[in-house]
């Protein structure tokens, strides 16, 4: 048998890699650090695009179970509470080929493990925190923090957003912090105020600030996040969020916003960083995939669906190329725009969200003069079916 491809980081791309790689035919040993494989901060927004991947990946169906799939993309303002913009979502199939859905990361984290566990070719290993790695011409060498060792023919980084892979590879020490800050809750829908529409992804777009809801579990929950400016900064993910200060920040909000925030007991918090796009996320028989390489704020909600569009095309491209350097290098060519233009985007995105004054009132003017088709068609760069080289037509 080959030599195992290895991969640091069992989150939703680490997982997406996996599949991709072992329904090619590579065997691959996979690494995560916790102690058991979990997701946390509940909704994911999943766009026609990355259904393509799901094809692939063979978890369509397991995905669909799951999911919801709301009627529109409905923007408000979370001050005077009109409809600022409608994307509707029934055209969407029709147009790219596919559904726009929402899902419960647990129940997309759960499909790709699940395929990855009836796959004889995957090793999932828990408690294996990857530090450092040497290669030479035939392999990689991995060191865990734990102790031990482990050797395959290639390395991917799917480490996420502190990627220890990325430091060793590229080494431009931690990511930019945005300023800004998500409040993640999830509420029974029975428990969600009766005024809150429940079959929408619905956006309140107020100064520095707004709050997303959109339903999860065909409906059963409602996922809520709200995100706020400020310079409280607290390295990593989930911790216990404060909740005077997001009343403090929504303080004279609409009181549908402040009726739904009243109904949650808990938060939990994180600090939303992003980088700069840059090239270089790949050496020799090293590479980076997902947040790892790409990281970006969510304001597009696409970065696991960029995870996953990553993993598909790096399978496709190690079945087109010789050789791993080959098929590495050829990968980050046809990501690095892509993925770069999410994180730009993603940036211009947040500044339309929370507009304050005059340019508030500008982006309501533009958005209100939107025809819905028009404002769907302008997403068709991102929604379209990505293809590349080696990809089935
Ligand atoms: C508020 C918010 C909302 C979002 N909404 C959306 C959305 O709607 N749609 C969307 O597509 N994306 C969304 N995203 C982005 C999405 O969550 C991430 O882009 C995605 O989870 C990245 O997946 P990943 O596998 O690359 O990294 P991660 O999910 O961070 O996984 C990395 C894994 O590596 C492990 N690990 C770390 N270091 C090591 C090591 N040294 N050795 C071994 N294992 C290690 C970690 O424990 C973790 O399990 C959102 C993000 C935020 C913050």
């Amino acid at each position: 048998m080959a030599d195992p491809i290895l991969i640091a980081g069992g989150g939703i791309g680490g997982l997406g890699a996996a599949l991709a790689l072992a329904r090619a035919g590579h065997p691959v040993r996979l690494f995560e650090r916790a102690p058991r494989f979990r997701e946390i901060g509940a909704g994911i927004q999943l766009g026609p695009n990355v259904f393509h991947m799901f094809d692939r990946l063979g978890i369509r169906e397991a995905v669909a179970a799951s999911a919801a799939f709301p009627r529109a993309l409905v923007m408000r303002c979370a001050l005077g509470g009109q409809e600022v913009a409608r994307i509707p979502l029934e055209g969407m199939p029709a147009r790219y080929g596919n559904p726009y859905a929402v899902i419960h990361r647990g129940d997309l984290l759960e499909a790709l493990l699940d395929a990855c566990r009836r796959l004889p070719a995957i090793s999932l290993e828990t408690g294996r925190t990857v530090a450092e790695f040497a290669q030479d011409a035939a392999g990689v060498t991995l060191r865990f923090e734990e102790g031990g060792e482990a050797r395959g023919a290639a390395l991917i980084g799917a480490d996420g957003l502190w990627s220890r892979v990325r430091q060793l590879v590229i080494g431009d020490g931690p990511p930019t912090v945005s300023g800004h800050i998500a409040y993640r809750a999830v509420l029974p829908m029975a428990e969600v105020p009766a005024e809150i529409p429940r079959d929408v992804v619905q956006l309140w777009a107020g100064p520095r600030l707004h709050l997303v809801h959109y339903p999860l579990r065909r409906g059963e929950l409602m996922n809520l996040v709200a995100v706020f400016h400020s310079d409280h900064y607290a390295e990593g993910w989930d911790q216990a969020g404060d909740t005077a200060l997001l009343w403090r920040h929504f303080e004279g909000t609409r009181p549908e916003v402040r009726a739904l925030l009243a109904r949650i007991e808990t938060w939990r918090f994180w600090v939303l960083c992003d980088r700069d796009p840059r090239r270089g996320w790949t050496q020799g028989r090293v590479t980076l995939l997902g947040d790892a390489a790409h990281p970006m704020l969510q304001y597009l909600a696409q970065g696991a669906n960029m995870a996953l569009e990553d993993a598909v095309c790096l399978a496709d491209q190690l079945r087109l190329h010789g050789d791993i350097p080959s098929a590495f290098a050829a990968y980050e060519a046809l990501r690095v725009l892509r993925a770069g233009r999410v994180q730009v985007t993603a940036r211009l995105f947040g500044e339309i969200y929370h507009a304050a004054g005059v340019r508030a009132e500008l982006r309501d003017q533009w958005l209100a003069g939107r025809d819905p088709a028009a404002a769907r068609e302008g997403m068709a760069w991102l929604y379209e079916k990505p293809s590349w080289p080696g990809a089935p037509s």
